[in-house]
């Protein structure tokens, strides 16, 4: 099939919109899979959002379409809808040349319509605007199509309207995608010149190893080539190559303009980098453009508890993250906790994700502080620092080599009815945001732009937003940039000692209110000392609450009767077991418990 019969492209849609159900309709048609198994959403595996498991991948699948006397073939690529998976986004639409928009026909365009339409649109990505679920009840086509014509400046005599459910005018969009999406551009793919792939994605199969996903985009490869990974020049001899469709079909070659799949027969994935150029033993050409780095956005520190093997937890930990690269991971300590790891994430779902994970894994054997955002320190020397431990963050002597401290925000995209424009509003002031935009829609909703300190973001922001909006608002958002801001380190201090993994840096207006709250809290999973305790919250060379417990003796074998000389040993071994669990500060015992309890909120 020669390169101008092949078409790449997406879905671009809001969750629950119909990607999947249309995808199906699309390999029916196509052949790829049989129309009689019903509904069955052959591509669920592509569905990442509902996956929160794993890795959030890019993935592919390819259809051959015949069509006015020429064999077609056409590219699937889906990616992850979710922004803070912006850079997957980005990476998979980069194999693109088009994209289809799809509106739910009583929903309307919701937040994450907007935001993946902007990347497209950045892209140059060429777009079909299709209208779907037009079979429901409650569909208003009308009003969609005003939508579509209005926010992104789609002709409305362009949408094809469909029920990606019954099948109803699907076949309309296949002859679409023929005519309005281009090629890949013969300025950028060229069959003639040495093979040239870039890796999209990659992952593992118990099988045959690690497999790539690759865009070729100069010349061919087949099983037997040996090629070289330009960043880090290892060589392999290529095993398979093939499409997906929708599982893997090996093919003799794999050409220029094919986004398909390469075997290199190993096992090790940290082999692979995302972004990297593969290209043949021998001829030297030039690698292509890498993609831009993940940024993490929230970092986490995880401490195992007392008792726990630091190396098996280490292994479990690296296992559990090897799927997913976007995660950064350091080893670190703490005064209070010990060795423990430094985790860094791409945005609050990720870290979600991954929390809930961890703890359904780990359970008791490990603590995890609270989520913090990459602070950025400007001193006077004109040298900068992101600052991801917030117990580096500078104070007291420190604070005078500072010029300026700057917080992370993000641009908050929400569509909610119109009706809450009101609370949504004040929830955005109360959360130190900054109005950008506000739009009234025709389908009665607003779409409002607020820039929101990425530190409230994590605050489950969207919770709040659903809760103003009796959870019809949804949220998208993406890198809002640094800004100056009146931001301090607040310390929790036990008998004048600072517990460092309890350490936050809080917005100059929320001090007050946290560090009163913070020591009470503290003081509630502390009670039991055989001495004075003093808790207190200090921020600016400042202390701004404080806590007392009174001395309390606990006795454990005060109740027992003399004689019961048995159930006296099992108590003594017992309250040894128990302080092994107890780490100390300023010579107070704080339990695992203790630390879990108050960093969970519970
Ligand atoms: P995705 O999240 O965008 O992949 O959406 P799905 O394809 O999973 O669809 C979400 C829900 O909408 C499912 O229950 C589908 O059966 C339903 N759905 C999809 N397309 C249509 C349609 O054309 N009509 C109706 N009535 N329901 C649809
Ligand atoms: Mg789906």
């Amino acid at each position: 099939i020669p390169l101008k019969n092949y078409r790449n492209f997406i879905i671009v849609a809001h969750i629950d919109h119909g990607k999947s159900t249309l995808s199906d309709r699309l390999l029916e048609i196509t052949g790829v899979v049989n129309p009689t198994t019903d509904n069955k959403q052959v591509l669920d595996k592509l569905d990442v959002e509902r996956e929160r498991g794993i890795t959030v991948k890019a993935q592919t699948v390819s259809m051959i379409y015949h069509y006015k006397g020429e064999d077609y073939m056409f590219h699937l690529v889906d990616s992850p809808g979710h922004v803070d998976f912006r850079l997957e986004v980005i990476r998979s639409y980069a194999s693109c040349q088009g994209a289809l928009l799809l509106v739910d026909a009583s929903e309307g365009i919701k937040a994450q319509t907007v935001a993946n339409f902007y990347i497209a649109y950045s892209m140059n990505l060429h777009l079909i605007p299709i209208i779907n679920k037009i079979d429901l009840d409650t569909a208003d086509i009308p009003r969609a199509e005003e939508q579509i014509e209005e926010t992104f400046e789609l002709l409305r005599d362009d949408i094809v309207h469909v029920s990606a459910k019954t099948g109803l005018n699907v076949e309309y969009i296949l002859p679409k995608i023929i005519e309005n999406i281009p090629s890949p551009p013969i300025e950028k793919y060229h069959r003639d010149l040495p093979f040239r792939a870039q890796i999209v994605d990659s992952w593992y199969d118990a099988y045959v190893g690690v497999i790539m996903l690759v865009n070729v985009v100069d010349g061919s490869v087949k099983k037997g080539d040996k090629v070289e990974f330009c960043k880090t020049g290892e060589k392999y001899e290529v095993k398979e190559v093939g499409i997906m469709y929708p599982d893997r079909r090996a093919l003799p070659k794999l050409v220029a303009g094919q986004v398909a799949y390469i075997i290199p027969g190993f096992k090790d994935p940290n082999n692979v980098f995302v972004g990297d150029t593969l290209r043949k033993v021998g001829t030297n050409v030039e690698p292509l453009i890498g993609f831009e780095e993940p940024k993490p956005m929230v970092f986490v520190g995880a401490f195992p508890a007392d008792g726990t093997d630091f190396k098996k937890m280490e292994e479990s930990l690296q296992h559990l993250f090897l799927n997913d690269r976007s995660v950064v991971f350091q080893r670190t300590t703490s005064n209070a906790l010990g060795q423990g790891w430094k985790l860094g994430f791409l945005g609050s779902l990720h870290a979600s994700i991954f929390k809930e994970r961890l703890e359904k894994e780990h359970g008791k054997n490990l603590i995890i502080t609270a989520p913090t955002v990459p602070y950025k320190v400007e001193f006077k020397d004109g040298k900068s620092e992101i600052i991801s431990n917030p117990d580096d963050f500078p104070d007291g002597n420190k604070k005078s080599n500072v010029i300026e401290l700057f917080e992370p925000f993000v641009e908050a995209l929400m569509t909610f009815p119109k009706e809450y424009t009101g609370s949504v509003m004040t929830l955005c002031e109360n959360n130190r945001g900054i109005q950008k935009e506000v739009q009234y829609l025709s389908n009665g909703q607003t779409l409002m732009k607020y820039f929101i300190p990425t530190a409230h973001l994590i605050d489950d922001f969207f919770g709040k937003l659903k809760g103003v909006t009796k959870g019809y608002a949804s949220l998208d958002y993406d890198d809002g940039g640094y800004r100056p801001s009146d931001i301090y380190k607040m310390e929790l201090l036990v008998n004048g000692e600072s517990i460092d993994a309890l350490s936050t840096v809080l917005h100059k207006s929320q001090i007050e209110k946290n560090g009163r709250e913070f020591v009470k809290r503290l003081k509630e999973f502390l009670r039991i000392q055989q001495f004075e305790v003093i808790i207190q919250a200090k921020a600016n060379g400042r202390i701004i609450a404080r806590e007392t417990i009174k001395a309390r003796r606990k006795d454990v074998l005060a109740k027992l009767h003399a004689s019961d000389i048995s159930r006296r040993k099992k108590l003594l071994v017992k309250q040894k077991e128990g302080k092994k669990q107890l780490k100390s500060v300023g010579k107070v015992n704080i339990s695992n418990d203790a630390f879990q309890a108050f960093l969970r909120r519970e």
